[in-house]
């Protein structure tokens, strides 16, 4: 089991929840705010021994910038309390633009965060709209300019494509002023409607159509060449950062790197276990104000979760996946995996990684879905070639995994 070097902190509430969302988030006015943060803290001092040294910290949410001061004061000092920071540990905040000022961001300075994450997601009233978005492009801009100004010199901003009614002119449009902004990190991601949520029966009344497949693949084109112009690396499917800026963060979670999770639905990794907590606000205040345990459920990672989480999370990065990341055996399946001809042009590899091409990037979803369910059949043909007398029924229920692999509970960065 390994200590974790990066924190992430879920802090569960917003103004009103944006049309699109399904993160574990709720309108600030339903709960009681301080008391969520006595058992954040709480939690924090309960966990501090998986903690090793952190070099991340992440508050993440929801909408973590709309805390009272005295709150996040709290939470910070009990960080500084219970852990040990390394020299140089990048400490982020998320923030939506319509909760900052030149005032609350010199807070947050002062009380230890050096990179912004901002909400931002489209300069058009229109398409603000439809999100549900509280904020719109003044605020945002305005909120990029003061942060700038009260100190942080790392600042990311996120960004929005395949939103209704959007085209690849206003995706343009939105991309240009926010490149004039000159934030070092830049998250495009492109819209889903997620089941369960207001877009999502939107889309199912035809009260919203979304973009068709040609123009998203046009925005995403756009967005990646745009950026690659102007100096950000699209280091990560949905991530753009100028040289030496990709967040450090994320990093972790492509890289398999430990990570402690902590907040209602919050995900942490420890090397041998994935786990996660419940996501019920109000049941994991009263759980921890009982001194009860919060965690929903753990999964000991298998040799097989290993090496598809290894190729899942290794090809959503610019890096790719490491030759010395995989055993022998898997390498050489995938590299037979990869003769499939749906593959061609999708992928790029040498004799030390593979990764994906630009193309292979917008195709990720299907491309590594691919990748992994191939590689599992050349293994179950090396195995057979190999025990040609065993019962199949004993083969291992490669079946009842799904092909790909989600995320675990990254942040929408
Ligand atoms: S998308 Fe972000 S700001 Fe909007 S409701 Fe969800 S967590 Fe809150």
């Amino acid at each position: 089991m390994q200590k974790a070097g990066a924190l992430y902190i879920h802090i569960p509430f917003c103004v009103q929840k944006c049309s699109y969302c399904d993160f574990c988030s709720e309108p600030i006015g339903n709960y009681d705010a301080e008391r969520f943060v006595r058992a954040l803290c709480a939690e924090i001092r309960q966990r501090n021994d998986e903690f090793g040294m952190v070099d991340s910290l992440f508050l993440g949410g929801g909408t973590p910038s709309l805390l009272s001061e005295a709150s996040i004061r709290s939470i910070m000092q009990c960080l500084k309390d219970v852990c040990i920071f390394s020299p140089d540990p990048e400490v982020t905040i998320e923030a939506n633009p319509a909760t900052l000022d030149e005032k609350r961001l010199r807070f947050l300075r002062e009380v230890g965060f050096n990179r912004m994450s901002i909400g931002i997601q489209s300069i058009h009233a229109n398409e603000l709209r439809v999100l549900g978005r509280i904020h719109d492009w003044a605020e945002a801009e305005a909120a990029v300019h003061d942060a700038g100004r009260a100190g942080f010199d790392n600042i990311s901003v996120d960004a929005m494509y395949g939103i209704p009614g959007q085209d690849a002119g206003a995706w343009i449009e939105t991309l240009r002023r926010l490149i004039e902004l000159k934030p070092v990190h830049i998250s495009a991601y492109e819209l889903t409607a997620e089941p369960g949520t207001p877009l999502f029966a939107g889309v199912q009344s035809r009260r919203y159509e979304l973009p068709h497949e040609e123009s998203i693949e046009e925005m995403f084109y756009c967005a990646d060449e745009m950026l690659s112009a102007h100096g950000y690396e699209h280091y990560e499917i949905s991530n753009y950062a100028l040289p030496g800026r990709r967040c450090r963060h994320n990093m972790t979670y492509w890289q398999r790197r430990p990570y402690a999770g902590l907040g209602p639905a919050a995900h942490s990794f420890n090397g041998l276990e994935r786990s996660s907590n419940i996501d019920d606000i109000g049941r994991y205040i009263s759980l921890i104000e009982t001194a009860q345990s919060v965690a929903a459920e753990t999964t000991v990672l298998s040799d097989d979760d290993i090496w598809k989480e290894t190729v899942f999370l290794g090809l959503r990065t610019i890096d790719g996946v490491c030759r010395a990341a995989l055993s022998a055996e898997i390498w050489t399946a995938m590299e037979k995996a990869l003769q499939n001809e749906r593959l061609q042009g999708l992928v790029v590899t040498d004799a030390g990684s593979l990764r994906l091409t630009q193309r292979g990037r917008l195709l990720s979803n299907e491309v590594i879905a691919t990748i992994l369910s191939g590689i599992e059949k050349h293994l179950r043909a090396q195995s057979a070639a190999a025990h040609p007398d065993s019962c199949r029924f004993d083969s291992p229920p490669a079946r009842n995994r799904p092909a790909q692999q989600q995320p675990f509970g990254l942040s929408q960065e």
